[in-house]
């Protein structure tokens, strides 16, 4: 006989409101071996842990089911109080009877009878539960970053100045991710560049950062600080040691590519190209695929940089923590055929406006049409563009694009004054410190705001003509166009899928990387030492991704700091 105690909550009335605690009470008492049940308000608060602590004592008890919420959010909590009550913490099951209560439609009879089966299989599979061995491993000081955008970059100066080994893995040539093509942030205008150039710098020159650009996982095995990852680097044709990104060898190169991917397919680059003027690292990048090998670069560069021998590189690394930081990837518009992307050159993205906007961009920061080469005279923001929309995406992107929309409008407006912008929303989600005010800001600054969705846009040979559905008037209002931006959704990073896979990790219903709990545990995932920061866990700005990054980071160094841990000896041995 293994002597069971079986407590049960009430979560206030989350349970007690929708499901007969009494019966249940009952019930537990006559599954076999179960030796005391016991209800209780509120389990989880300090006087409900104390009578756990004191029934396992009074009626020595072996092993606690707790029947209230997951274990996700409360286990951690209930082994804490078999530990303290000298009670091996793997005999603690937790019995999730509230996800049954919130279904407040069902009878309460059915409540009941979900809410017993769940009791009856936890107290039955905790009977017979074998506790495993345990083995003390060493935990390798040294972590892996995946992604080099602003979080990335965050999470791997944070665990590198606290002394560890940091690999920062991006799939790209460059780090700084989407940040680095934004010209200015929100709410303070600031150029982006600037803020991000001081990170970029600290991680380049920290010793115990290495950057691993072109650089993808290829496989994974291992448990928390003895990861083993094997990552594949795409060969570079340049030598970095010998490259100084003096550009001459662009200036010669005779292929043009006419779909620039860091100008969100405006503009043109050449077969071999530096990203973009403030890149890091600022080294030549070299496009096989679209290479003639006509071999004019060659004779130019005066470093001998560039060779075409380059195989890929493989690397295996040994790793303590892993944190994913892997970015979103934006909603294809070309999906809503209503819209007229890609049809017409003058519908652009808003990430597309803002490269024209950057003095960096492609016009050299003057905004202009992409069919007529003119300024704009009527500009349309279209906003929740594959967002909130049973149709496309349910989910709001967390209010970045309302307020990139509101930015844009305020940079039209400051340095094209006469040009009309309208942005078109459901309503304006301006949530964060001092976003409100700039909401206020952009009112002022003439920007005109319409409550309703576009129904239509129609070209006539001039312009476009919008019609939306204005939920304020009640009625149909038609604007002209001779430029229209779409605010599209955030959603997750097309590798996302794969990367759980591999890791084992799960994956929200939105597709985004999901954290173990939402509210309790936000970066840590379903796997220990494998954590999620920035917009791969959801839509996320750039202090919301600075702060999950900070908190990865921190739960890396807080496991890691204690050198060893005891592990299940099936996990160490699989
Ligand atoms: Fe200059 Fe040579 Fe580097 Fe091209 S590859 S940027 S020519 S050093
Ligand atoms: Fe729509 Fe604004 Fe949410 Fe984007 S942030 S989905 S534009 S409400």
């Amino acid at each position: 006989m293994v002597r069971s105690g079986v407590f049960i909550c009430h979560c206030g009335k989350n349970i007690a409101g929708s499901v007969d605690v009494k019966a249940l009470v009952k019930f537990a008492k006559e599954q076999a071996d179960v030796v005391h049940a016991k209800d209780n308000a509120f389990l989880c608060s300090e006087q409900g842990q104390e009578t756990v602590k004191r029934a396992i004592k009074k009626h020595q008890l072996e092993r606690v089911v707790v029947a209230a919420c997951g274990a996700e959010l409360h286990g951690e909590t209930f082994k804490g109080v078999l530990e303290s009550s000298g009670l091996e913490p793997e005999y603690l099951a937790m019995a999730h009877i509230r996800k049954f209560t919130m279904a407040t439609s069902e009878p309460r009879d059915k409540i009941l009878q979900s809410c017993k089966n769940e009791l009856a299989r936890t107290v039955k599979r905790l009977r017979v539960k074998k506790i495993q061995n345990k083995v003390t491993v060493n935990l390798d000081q040294s972590a892996l970053v995946l992604g080099g955008g602003v979080a990335g970059l965050e999470a791997a100066l944070e665990l590198a100045n606290k002394g560890y080994k940091v690999y920062l893995a991006e799939r790209k040539p460059v780090l700084g991710g989407a940040m680095a093509l934004l010209y200015k942030v929100y709410p303070t205008d600031d150029c982006a560049s600037c803020i991000l150039a001081p990170k970029l710098a600290q991680v380049m020159n920290n010793k115990n950062i290495e950057v691993l650009t072109r650089t993808k996982i290829e496989s994974f095995k291992g448990y928390i600080g003895n990861f083993e990852v094997k990552l594949t680097s795409s060969p570079f044709y340049i030598s970095h040691a010998k490259c100084t990104g003096c550009g001459a060898c662009v200036k010669v190169c005779p292929v043009n590519i006419t779909d620039n991917e860091y100008q969100y397919g405006l503009g043109t680059r050449k077969a071999i190209y530096i990203p973009y003027p403030q890149a890091v690292p600022h080294k030549a990048v070299l496009d096989i695929d679209n290479c003639t090998r006509c071999n004019v670069c060659f004779k130019v560069c005066k470093q001998d940089a560039i060779s075409f021998k380059a195989e890929p590189e493989e690397r295996n690394i040994k790793v303590g923590g892993i944190i994913v930081a892997t970015g979103f990837s934006e909603f294809n518009p070309e999906s809503i055929k209503a819209l007229g992307y890609k049809r017409y050159p003058d519908i652009i993205t808003q990430r597309q406006l803002i490269r024209l906007l950057d003095i960096d961009g492609p016009t050299k920061g003057k905004l202009l049409q992409v069919s007529t080469g003119k300024v704009p005279k009527n500009i349309v923001m279209l906003q929740c563009v594959g967002s909130r929309d049973r149709a496309t995406n349910i989910s709001c992107s967390g209010g970045v694009c309302c307020m990139a929309a509101l930015k844009h409008a305020q940079l039209v407006k400051h340095e094209y004054p006469k040009t009309n912008v309208y942005i078109c929303m459901l309503d304006m989600r301006a949530y964060g410190k001092g976003f409100e005010e700039y909401y206020q800001q952009a009112m002022d600054a003439g920007v005109k705001f319409i409550r309703g969705r576009f129904a239509e846009i129609k070209r006539s040979s001039e312009e476009f003509t919008l019609t939306v559905e204005d939920i304020t008037l009640n009625e149909l209002v038609h604007i002209p166009a001779d430029l229209v931006v779409l605010s599209t959704a955030m959603v997750p990073n097309h590798g996302s899928k794969g990367l759980a896979q591999l890791f084992g990790i799960k994956i929200g219903t939105d597709g985004f990387l999901r954290e173990a709990h939402p509210k309790l545990r936000p970066v840590e995932t379903n796997i220990r030492g494998i954590y999620i920061a920035g917009a791969c866990r959801g839509p996320a700005d750039i202090p919301t991704s600075i702060l999950q990054a900070k908190a990865a980071a921190s739960e890396v160094d807080t496991e890691l700091r204690r050198k060893v841990a005891k592990l299940p000896e099936a996990m160490v041995n699989r």
